[in-house]
């Protein structure tokens, strides 16, 4: 299958439709931009109140991008579901829907693979493939609304990929996702975690889109987090701690600090002691995730360790969390996303 030169209508804003039809009235690229994003039609004759000249002319030049389902699982006992998704240039993401009290939290991909290099993470032993557009991170929201037995209540950009590494592609998606007349999602059930990338931390700062702001840390010390994260050899903990602390200040929101507990690596008393002393300063939570496995050589903690870990924060003045993790049966838990691609063993 070949992409085409069509520009994908999918992600696309109304000026960006507008310009596609320069005359026609911009009532017609509002109405476009609804079909495309709220309804999320397939096809141009599904936009019945429109022209057919306009809609034949629009046809020539414009498109919409429909992925393919790869893969539907579903693990009945959590309700967890797992969508990959093929695009047109072959190229599959996985998206995960998962059950929460009030709905369903869609996880999101970004990116095809990921540049990162995270030891723990299965997406890393990928690499990068490439970026997703705007429409193509959209269409995952589309597909699972499709496919949901509840209303998508949130959004999680913890799938595949480095959001930070996308920027603008995630923040004209989450812009969408957040559009009253597309995913209508409120901005403060959008998440975009990072790695921690500290300037487009700094960037998504200065945007001042409210956001959530998620960052992994999984480490205390930088020697420990730069041999699990390649990332910090570049943007280590202080830096990253102050970009999160300005964050917190100037927008006003709390930050989430996510820490994957991998056994007999991160979770030592001293750990949790640097833990609750750096974190002291920022508001902020933190979510502690154990571990899931993939065929990588990390061990997942028990839960006594888990527990044991846990309630050496019983002090700490800010809220913690042990993650819940869904869908380890499908492989559909974080860390666990890593599509085959083509040409990919
Ligand atoms: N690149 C972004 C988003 C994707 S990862 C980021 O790093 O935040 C989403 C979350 O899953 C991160 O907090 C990451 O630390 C965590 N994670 C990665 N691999 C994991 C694994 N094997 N088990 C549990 N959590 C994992």
């Amino acid at each position: 299958m070949k992409s085409s030169n069509k520009t994908d209508l999918r992600g696309k804003n109304v000026i960006e439709i507008q310009k596609l039809i320069p005359n026609e009235k911009p009532f017609r690229a509002k109405q476009i931009f609804r079909w495309v994003h709220s309804n999320g039609i397939k096809s141009f004759d599904e936009m019945k109140n429109l022209p057919k000249s306009l809609l034949e002319n629009l046809s020539e030049i414009a498109e919409i991008q429909v992925p393919k389902i790869a893969k539907h699982e579903i693990d009945n006992e959590t309700g967890t579901q797992k969508l990959a998704l093929e695009f047109a240039d072959g190229n599959q993401v996985e998206c995960v829907l998962i059950p929460n009290p009030n709905g369903m939290t869609l996880c999101i991909s970004s990116q095809i693979g990921c540049a990162l290099g995270c030891k723990f993470c299965k997406t890393a032993f990928m690499k990068i493939r490439r970026n997703l557009t705007a429409g193509e991170i959209y269409s995952q929201f589309l597909v699972a609304r499709e496919n949901s037995m509840a209303p998508i209540t949130n959004i999680v950009f913890m799938g595949m990929g480095e959001p930070m590494m996308n920027f603008e592609n995630v923040i004209r998606s989450a812009d969408l996702l957040n559009h009253p007349d597309c995913g209508n999602i409120s901005r403060r059930k959008i998440t975009i975690s990072t790695a921690g990338v500290v300037q487009k931390i700094r960037d998504f700062t200065e945007l001042g889109k409210k956001y959530k702001l998620a960052i992994s840390l999984n480490a205390t010390t930088d020697e420990l987090r730069r041999k699990l994260m390649p990332i910090n050899q570049k943007n280590p903990i202080k830096s990253l701690l102050r970009a999160a602390e300005n964050h917190a200040k100037k927008s006003g929101e709390r930050v989430t600090f996510e820490y994957v507990m991998l056994e007999g690596v991160n979770m030592s008393d001293d750990d949790a002691r640097r833990l609750n002393t750096m974190l002291r300063p920022i508001d902020c939570k933190l979510n502690l995730i154990p571990y899931n496995e993939s065929n990588l050589k990390f061990k997942r903690p028990t839960n006594t360790m888990i527990n044991e870990f846990y309630e050496k924060f019983e002090n700490a003045p800010f809220p913690v969390l042990v993650r819940k993790s869904m869908g380890r049966k499908i492989k559909a838990a974080c860390g666990q996303l890593a599509k085959s691609v083509p040409n990919q063993k």
